[in-house]
C-alpha cells in the first residue's frame, strides 16, 4: 500500500491547489489564504437569526480550493475543506450542545454530476470526530435561479420556499447546519426557516469559509 502511495506521488507529484507549485497541497505562500482561524457572524434578524462559525476567509485561494474539491473531486482539497468544517464545529462545541448536523443539500443535477453529495461528505469527518450524527431532512423544493448577482433581499426572495423538510422520524435536540461557504447567508437563513417551521431546533451553522461583507 505504501509502495503504491509513493509510486503515485512519483507519477503524480503534489502540486499547490492554488498556484500549482510543486510540493504541498497548498504552498507556504498560498497557505496564507487558507489559514484556519475562527470567524463568528450573525445572519438574519429576530427569530430568524442564526450564528455562523467559519474557519477561513473567502479569497481567490479559498475559491480555488472549494472549486478543486467540488468540481474536480481533488482529495487534498476535500481534506482542507472538511478540516475547516471540523475546526468550526469544534469551536461551536465549546459553547453549545449539538445533537445532529444537517448538511445543506446540493441540487440533484449537481449531485449527479459530481457523483456525490458534496457537503454531506465534507461534514463526514466532523461527524465522526465528535460522534454527532448527520441527518438529511432538507430537500430542494423547487427550482431557483442562479444566485450570483443578487443581493441579500434578492436572494431571499429567490430562495423562498426553496427547501422542504422530510423526516422519517422526529428530530429532537439541537441541530447545526453545515455548508462550505456563507456569503449573504440567504441559503442558511432559508434552510433554518424551513427546519424551524417543521419543529427542528436550529441553533447555528458551521461553514468552511466566510465571504465578507455579509450584505
Ligand atoms: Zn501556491
Amino acid at each position: 500500500m505504501e509502495f503504491i502511495q509513493s509510486l503515485n506521488e512519483l507519477l503524480f507529484p503534489s502540486r499547490c491547489i492554488s498556484c500549482s507549485a510543486l510540493g504541498l497541497s497548498l504552498c507556504s505562500k498560498c497557505r496564507r489564504g487558507w489559514n484556519p482561524h475562527i470567524y463568528i457572524t450573525h445572519i438574519g434578524r429576530g427569530k430568524e437569526s442564526l450564528r455562523v462559525t467559519s474557519s477561513v476567509l473567502y479569497s481567490p485561494i479559498a475559491q480555488k480550493v472549494i472549486l478543486a474539491a467540488k468540481e474536480n473531486h481533488l482529495e487534498r482539497a476535500d481534506v482542507l475543506i472538511s478540516s475547516a468544517i471540523t475546526h468550526s464545529l469544534e469551536n461551536l462545541l465549546r459553547e453549545e450542545w449539538v445533537d445532529y448536523l444537517i448538511p445543506i443539500p446540493s441540487r440533484k443535477s449537481a449531485t449527479r454530476l459530481r457523483g456525490r453529495e458534496f457537503i454531506k461528505e465534507m461534514a463526514g469527518p466532523a461527524s465522526e470526530k465528535f460522534r454527532i450524527p448527520l441527518q438529511s431532512p432538507l430537500l430542494h423544493g423547487r427550482r431557483v435561479r442562479d444566485q450570483s448577482g443578487l443581493d441579500l433581499q434578492g436572494r431571499r426572495n429567490n430562495l423562498e420556499g426553496a427547501f422542504v423538510v422530510e423526516m422519517e422520524v422526529g428530530l429532537y435536540g439541537n441541530a447545526v447546519l453545515v455548508d462550505d461557504l456563507v456569503t449573504t447567508g440567504a441559503t442558511l437563513i432559508e434552510a433554518a426557516r424551513a427546519l424551524r417551521y417543521a419543529g427542528i431546533q436550529v441553533i447555528g451553522a458551521v461553514t468552511a469559509a466566510l465571504a465578507q461583507p455579509l450584505r
